[in-house]
């Protein structure tokens, strides 16, 4: 029970009054306080809530905006054991949290937001549903084994067990059906405040951030940013993406010949070039399931084939956007996704709801590993999948080889060991450097395939930026997934003002708690009467143009074990390190530049940008990759063009650690085509 309720909801509905919508004590807040102040809010409870209603308790005089207004700014305060300020700040975001976040507040319909289908799947629904078995029960070994079932580990599974190979792929999260991943506004993948949707579940598997020029800190909440998830779970980042699905250009395998080498970077080129990957995308494509348009982008590389399904019709907000680039001259096309557009492989369609990044979806339209190749992997007969279970390390004998996995279920805590005539780390960039770096031997002691220092470094992500624009007129119809025009004509063009570029697209739509935080103009009042109508007024006339930028890669940015920091089953946790390289920085503030400048182009009458300033801080999250770079030379690199181990008979990675560098677009297409080429030569060429 929350102290002082009487005064809790008179201050709540002081931060968002009754108008002709509900207050937020109307609207539940003191039932949502409940329900969360031994969980998710203890914390603010006992360092700022508590003390501070006991100080505002003593307080004299009306409760009214007027006395809010001066806590507002006020750094202390006779009897106030916390600062006014922290306090009110903390609960006007509680406040925007429970009026916009809360499933069904009235603020959506308020607002104009709209969760559920816009239009008919054309099929009947079939959630894709995966048997995992148990570890007790698993075969003491196996010709494969597979350590991650995500983007990369799917696709393996796919190749190897279709190639008559027995495939055991082994997960660390736990299969997640459509109501597990929930539809939780304040704990999903895009907006993780009070939690996630996915795993890691517990705060049992903390993480070390060590910024330069910072005390390095522990990050014990997997949801945390400082964390740098991805998602774990079966389909790994797939579960929830949002499926925006480009090819690297060719540009971007060649990026140290196109741009030289900047000072302090570790940037390279790729051993493979766009054409030796080609008809890996075109198989990703295929398989799991792209809608777009082959034929609009002007930048990009030779197709050997258009995409298996057309693109979704566009949004409110793209036929907007698309008169203000065709002002500007530059070419847009859809935006490539990994979703159906139509009924496609005993699926249903997308219906264009409005809760697709960072959810699972209604009609399973959305494709990932999960409902794709592991399910055909799964139909061979000789993939078996177990999950809630974690490799601790990868087993060599005396000269390196690969022999099995040593694996712990974090439920039971039971160990085992599984033999296995070949090993593929697929456990995403930084879990896959932790586990190689944690199985070192005497004979390699800083870690499998780290005989040249490569393994855990170069670690990158993605840098976002992008510019806002207010329109006069409507610009939103809430379409889902949103995203739906791009133009890629800044990926190798931000003329002369930096290394590489990026691809920039509109974004997916925004749940209204996620609008409150992100999207309002600097200066927007942000509650009280005049904050409620200011997100009334402008949810549907405020378009965003946001994308990633080519990181420059540098080996400072890096994945090792953190001394003295365990997890709860004694093993060495991932210590994050490292900062982005200036040219990313330049690169970010040239792109942002051209955001504003296409919104100006398409009428918005206030335009500002996102994130300002750019930040250098570590970008690893959902599009980490690099920490186990594929080279030609085993000096500087730490698998060969096809994903072996340098140095390790039987042992491969196949997950975005392989990436050299991270592309102008969002990464996960190039992953899977890497895998299935990867996973075709290991099929090919047998074990070694
Ligand atoms: C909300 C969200 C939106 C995204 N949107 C896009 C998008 O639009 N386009 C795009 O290109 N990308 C997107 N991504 C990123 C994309 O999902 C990742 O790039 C991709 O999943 C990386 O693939 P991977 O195989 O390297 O790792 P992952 O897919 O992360 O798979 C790694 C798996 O390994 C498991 N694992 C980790 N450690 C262990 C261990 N020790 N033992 C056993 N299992 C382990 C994990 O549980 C996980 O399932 C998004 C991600 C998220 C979360
Ligand atoms: S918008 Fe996304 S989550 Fe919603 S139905 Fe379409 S693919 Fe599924």
């Amino acid at each position: 029970m929350i102290p002082h309720p009487e005064l809790v909801g008179a201050i709540f509905d002081v931060l968002v009054p009754p108008d002709d919508h509900p207050s937020a004590t109307d609207a539940g807040v003191l039932r949502w306080l409940d329900a969360n102040a031994s969980t998710a809010h203890a914390d603010l409870w006992r360092e700022i809530l508590r003390p501070g209603f006991d100080a505002l308790a003593t307080e004299i005089g009306p409760l009214d905006e007027t006395l809010v207004r001066e806590l507002e700014h006020a750094p202390s305060r006779d009897g106030w054991e916390v600062a006014p300020r922290h306090f009110v700040a903390a609960l006007v975001q509680l406040a925007a949290h429970s009026w916009y976040g809360q499933r069904n507040s009235p603020s959506w319909e308020a607002i104009g937001y709209v969760p559920g289908p816009k239009r008919s799947p054309g099929a009947p629904v079939r959630h894709t549903t995966i048997p995992c078995t148990p570890l007790a029960k698993l075969a003491a070994s196996y010709d494969v084994v597979i350590v991650g079932a995500g983007a990369g580990g799917g696709v393996a599974a796919r190749v190897l067990a279709s190639a008559g190979a027995s495939v055991l792929v082994i997960d660390r999260g736990r299969f997640l059906t459509y109501d597990e991943v929930g539809r939780d506004h304040l704990a999903h993948h895009r907006f993780p405040v009070y939690g996630h949707n996915t795993g890691p579940e517990d705060v049992t598997e903390p993480r070390v951030y060590a910024p330069p020029g910072e005390p390095e800190r522990v990050v014990g909440r997997p949801y945390e940013a400082e964390w740098h998830n991805n998602a774990m779970t079966v389909g790994g980042g797939t579960r929830v993406y949002q499926g925006m699905a480009w090819r690297f250009q060719p540009d971007d395998f060649r990026m140290a010949s196109r741009y030289g080498v900047p000072d302090a970077s570790s940037l390279a080129d790729w051993p493979l070039t766009y054409e030796d990957l080609e008809p890996y995308y075109t198989r990703a494509e295929w398989e799991l399931g792209v809608c777009g348009d082959g034929r609009a982008h002007r930048v990009q590389g030779r197709r050997s084939d258009d995409y298996p399904m057309p693109p979704l019709p566009d949004n409110l907000e793209a036929s907007v956007l698309r008169k203000g680039a065709q002002a500007l001259g530059l070419t847009t096309g859809p935006v490539p996704l990994l979703l159906n557009s139509e009924p496609r492989e005993g699926r249903a369609a997308c219906v264009r709801c409005g809760e697709c990044v960072g959810f699972a979806c209604p009609t399973d339209a959305k494709n990932g590993t999960h409902n794709t190749v592991i399910p055909l992997a799964m139909a061979t007969g000789l993939c078996t999948l177990v999950t809630g279970v974690r490799a601790e390390r990868v087993l060599v004998d005396a000269r390196g080889r690969a022999t099995g996995v040593s694996v712990i279920d974090v439920g039971s805590q039971a160990r085992r060991q599984i033999a296995a005539g070949t090993v593929i780390v697929c456990a995403g960039a930084i879990e896959t450097a932790r586990l190689l770096l944690a199985s070192a031997t005497e004979a390699d002691p800083d870690g499998l395939g780290n005989r040249t220092g490569h393994l855990g470094r170069h670690l990158q992500g993605h840098l976002y930026v992008g510019a806002f624009g207010l329109f006069d007129q409507l610009v939103q119809d809430v379409h889902g997934p949103g995203v739906s025009i791009a133009t890629a004509d800044f990926t190798h063009d931000l003329g002369g003002e930096g290394i590489g570029g990026g691809v920039l697209a509109n974004e997916c739509v925004k749940v209204p708690a996620i609008f409150w935080h992100w999207a309002l103009a600097p200066g927007t009042p942000r509650w009280g009467r005049a904050g409620k109508q200011a997100v009334r007024d402008t949810y549907l006339r405020t378009a965003h143009i946001f994308g990633p930028i080519h990181e420059i890669p540098k080996p400072e940015c890096r994945v090792t074990l953190a001394r003295g920091v365990r997890d709860a089953q004694g093993n060495a946790v991932a210590r994050l390190a490292g900062e982005l390289h200036p040219e990313s920085i330049r690169a970010g503030r040239a792109l942002q530049a051209r955001a504003a400048e296409w919104m100006h182009a398409s009428g918005a009458t206030r335009v500002w940008s996102d994130p300002d300033p750019v930040p250098a801080k570590l970008t690893a999250g959902q599009h980490q990759a690099g920490t186990a770079r594929m080279g030609d030379d085993a000096a500087s690199s730490v698998t060969d063009p096809y994903g072996r181990v340098h140095g390790h008979r039987g042992l491969w990675v196949m997950d975005a650690s392989l990436h050299v560098t991270n592309g102008g677009v969002n990464p996960v297409l190039t992953t899977f085509a890497l895998a299935y080429r990867c996973a075709e030569e290991l099929a090919r060429t047998g074990a070694p």
